[in-house]
């Protein structure tokens, strides 16, 4: 029973590390053992699974951005409706 709870207070480490490495995967795979590791506060920690929606709203407002933007370097044939109104508007100003 007391190897259980040192195992335990092995996995679920602390707040600070775990934003760092919801953070970190934002930009970077994670290993095996910091997967399971985050896994094991989120599961505990609501204040983390909460930080991680948020973090994944912008992340993927941040990509379609992105992506809208590496569209528009592709030349006429791939803007978006988007792009393309913005960029009429540009040339109306
Ligand atoms: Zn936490």
């Amino acid at each position: 029973m007391s190897l259980r709870k040192e195992m335990l207070r092995k996995l679920i480490f602390s707040c600070k590390n775990a934003s760092a490495l919801l953070e970190k995967q934002e930009h970077f795979k994670l290993g095996k053992v910091e997967r399971v590791k985050l896994a094991m506060h989120k599961s505990v920690c609501s204040a983390c699974r909460k930080f991680e929606k948020k973090n994944k709203e912008f992340g993927d407002a941040l990509s379609i951005a992105l992506k809208e933007e590496e569209n528009s370097k592709k030349g006429k044939k791939y803007l978006s409706e988007v792009t393309k109104s913005r960029i009429k508007l540009k040339f109306q100003k």
